[in-house]
C-alpha cells in the first residue's frame, strides 16, 4: 500500500547544526505515528517542514501520491495535510461555533453564500457542530472564546482544524501546559478519532504517547534511532539511553 505520507532522506540545517539528519518517515492511511524525543532533537523542525513552514536543504515529502517537498503552507492545508497549533486566527468575542464556522468557510473559500449570516447556513453549521463534537466542546458551542479555559481552547484549535476533514492531522504537542485532568480528556479524544483519521503526533506526554499511537518514532539530535510498535520502543536500549535524564518513558 503507498504510505499517505512519505519522507525521504530530508535534510534541515542552521549552520553547522543539522537540526533534521536524513529523516526518512511513512505514514499509512488511518495510522497514529507519533514523533518522540528528548528537547532538541529536532520534532519542531521536523513537524515544521512537514506543515510548510521551514524549507528543508534537502530531501523530499511526498503527500497523498504529490511531492509537495516545494508546495506552500496554504495549498498543503487544502490538499488536506491540516496542522493544529496556537491558531492566532481566533475572534475572542465570537462564540465557539462561529469560530468555527469561520475557519471551514476560510476552508472552503468563497463558495458560500457571504450575503447571509453564517449561522444561517446549514451547510457551515453543521460540519462546525460534528467537529466541535469531535473535539469534545459541545457544552460551550455558544460561549465566547475568550471565556474558555486554556485547554478549552486547544480542543477549539482541534475542531477548526477537524472541520476542513484533513487527510493528515499534524498535531505539534496538543497536551502543552494541560493538566493531569485535561490532557486525560483529550487522549480520550484522539482516541476516538484514531482510525479515522491518519495523525501524526508530536508529544512530550509520554503516558499518552504509549496509549495513543500505533507506531513511535523516536528522533535524537535529528536522526530517527527508532521506529516501531510501542511496546518495541519501550524496551528498546537505544531509545532507553536517550532518555536517560529527560522524560521518564512509561514503564
Ligand atoms: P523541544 O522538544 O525542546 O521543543 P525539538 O525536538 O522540537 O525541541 P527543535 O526545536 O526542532 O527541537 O530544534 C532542533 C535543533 O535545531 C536545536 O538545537 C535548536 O536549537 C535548533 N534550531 C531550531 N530552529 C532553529 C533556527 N531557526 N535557527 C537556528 N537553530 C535552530
Amino acid at each position: 500500500m503507498t504510505p499517505l505520507l512519505q519522507v525521504d532522506k530530508l535534510v534541515k540545517r542552521y549552520g553547522g547544526l543539522v537540526a533534521t539528519d536524513h529523516v526518512s518517515l511513512a505514514l499509512q492511511s488511518g495510522e497514529l505515528h507519533a514523533i518522540i524525543g528528548p528537547n532538541g532533537a529536532g520534532k519542531t523542525t521536523l513537524i515544521g517542514q512537514l506543515g510548510g513552514e521551514v524549507r528543508p536543504d534537502s530531501g523530499s515529502i511526498h503527500f497523498d501520491g504529490h511531492d509537495i517537498t516545494a508546495v506552500p503552507t496554504a495549498q498543503r492545508a487544502l490538499r488536506g495535510l491540516a496542522r493544529s497549533f496556537q491558531i492566532t486566527s481566533v475572534f475572542p468575542e465570537f462564540t465557539v461555533l462561529e469560530n468555527v464556522v469561520l475557519a471551514m468557510q476560510a476552508h472552503c473559500g468563497h463558495s458560500f453564500g457571504f450575503w447571509k449570516p453564517v449561522l444561517q447556513q446549514a451547510e457551515l453549521v453543521e460540519p462546525a457542530r460534528h467537529a466541535i463534537g469531535q473535539a469534545g466542546l459541545r457544552h460551550r458551542t455558544d460561549a465566547p472564546v475568550a471565556e474558555l479555559a486554556h485547554g478549552e481552547r486547544r480542543q477549539l484549535e482541534l475542531a477548526m482544524v477537524l472541520v476542513a476533514k484533513p487527510k493528515l492531522l499534524l498535531l505539534d504537542e496538543p497536551m502543552a501546559g494541560m493538566g493531569h485532568q485535561e490532557s486525560g480528556k483529550v487522549v480520550d479524544l484522539l482516541a476516538g478519532l484514531k482510525g479515522g483519521y491518519t495523525i501524526l503526533l508530536i508529544e512530550h506526554d509520554m503516558d499518552a504517547v504509549f496509549a495513543l499511537a500505533d507506531r513511535i518514532s523516536v528522533l535524537v539530535n535529528g536522526r530517527i534511532v527508532a521506529s516501531d510498535t510501542p511496546a518495541a520502543i519501550r524496551v528498546n536500549e537505544q531509545v532507553r539511553m536517550a532518555y536517560l535524564g529527560d522524560e521518564e518513558l512509561p514503564s
